[in-house]
């Protein structure tokens, strides 16, 4: 069983001031976040918890929560960002887990990849036969396995690393890429619909293990909830910042429509200035936008940032994710057990 993920990139930036006379006695020192996402709010909280007061958050839209974000569609709110909570059941309890299921008891049910094998519909209509598309799968199973063991032996520096479709070749698994519909579907299930890019440029070594199902479990449930998936967001934001009755985050320490395009830094501190021509200092920065940002020139590091940094950043791509809503007038599909 394997659910559906997007690779959750996100690059954690921390500059710091080599400066220690600017923390002085008593107080802690002033943190900028740039960005309100899930990663930035959770920083933002470690921050608060291990007693820094003096903290900004920078974001440059008009609201909280980045790419965990409700829309309204068809009379209903889905979510256009992250949906599932993914590493579930599994040795360790994932930590987004007691919150969603728990704490807010946000409706979500277990997501029965199971069931794909019973539902691949023909191009023409109706569905290929449930025992042909199982054999498939069974060998792409053992292909996905075959793989993991392969990956496990590989020098965990990276160096050696494959692409998914590299392997598929290796064990002789459709050398030239999936070539039949059904082989196509479940490649693209297997593959690109958990990992947002194709086998081709997939890492081996990168995705087998994926470290949530690794850690967590193999399991995922889907959220559905009117409330949003950013719910979480607003509930650990709600935790050190002050929000409205209707959980609306209006603290002074976070600043809408921020965008930052310069961060300035030197041994006494940073400065921090957005598209407005707003100049913020603090003693430290934290950068929690995506690596798309990251990989843009929309923030100038002053001086460069160092070339570790900038190959760490660049060992990633940034794969783009689609997500196509579409209302049916009745459901047609096969619905079990929920
Ligand atoms: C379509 C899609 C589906 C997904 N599905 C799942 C899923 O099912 N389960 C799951 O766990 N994860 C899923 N994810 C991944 C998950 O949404 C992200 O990993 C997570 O939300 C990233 O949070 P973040 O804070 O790191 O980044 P972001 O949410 O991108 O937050 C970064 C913030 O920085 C702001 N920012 C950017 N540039 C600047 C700037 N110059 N100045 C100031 N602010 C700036 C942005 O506006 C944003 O608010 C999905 C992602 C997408 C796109």
């Amino acid at each position: 069983m394997k659910p559906s993920f997007v690779t959750a990139i996100a690059a954690l930036l921390l500059i710091a001031a080599q400066h220690a006379s600017i923390v002085a006695a008593g107080k802690g020192p002033r943190v900028i976040i740039v960005g309100a996402g899930m990663s930035g709010i959770s920083a933002g909280k470690r921050l608060w918890d291990a007693g820094v007061r003096d903290l900004l958050i920078l974001e440059a839209t008009d609201r909280v929560g980045g790419r965990m974000h409700k829309h309204n569609f068809g009379g209903l709110n889905v979510e256009i960002g992250a949906n599932w909570v993914e590493g579930l059941n599994g040795d360790k309890t994932n930590p987004i887990w007691p919150m969603v299921n728990s704490t807010l008891k946000l409706r979500n049910f277990y997501s029965d990849f199971d069931g794909v094998v019973a539902n691949v519909y023909k191009e023409s209509g109706g569905l290929y036969d449930e025992e042909f598309v199982q054999k498939r799968m069974d060998r792409a199973d053992e292909v996905e396995e075959l793989g993991g063991k392969f990956a496990a032996k590989l020098d965990p520096s990276g160096r050696d690393d494959i692409s998914i479709l590299a392997m598929q070749r290796l064990f002789n698994h459709q050398p030239n890429g999936p070539t039949t519909p059904v082989d196509m579907a479940l490649d693209y299930y297997k593959y690109d619909y958990e990992f947002a890019e194709p086998p081709r440029v997939t890492s081996l070594q990168g995705t087998e293990p994926t470290a949530t199902f690794a850690d967590f479990g193999d399991d995922a449930n889907f959220v559905a909830d009117q409330r949003g998936f950013e719910t979480i967001i607003y509930h650990i934001a709600g935790q050190y910042l002050r929000s409205d009755k209707s959980g609306n985050i209006i603290d002074p320490r976070v600043k809408l429509n921020k965008v930052v395009r310069q961060i300035s830094y030197n041994d006494k501190g940073v400065v921090v200035t957005t598209e407005d021509n707003s100049a913020y200092s603090a003693d430290y920065v934290m950068v929690s936008t995506s690596l798309g940002v990251l990989q843009s020139d929309l923030i100038q590091f002053k001086p460069q940032l160092p070339a570790w940094k900038i190959m760490a950043i660049y060992r990633f791509d940034m794969a783009v994710y689609t997500k196509i809503f579409l209302k049916f007038p009745k459901k047609f599909w096969p619905t079990c057990c929920w």
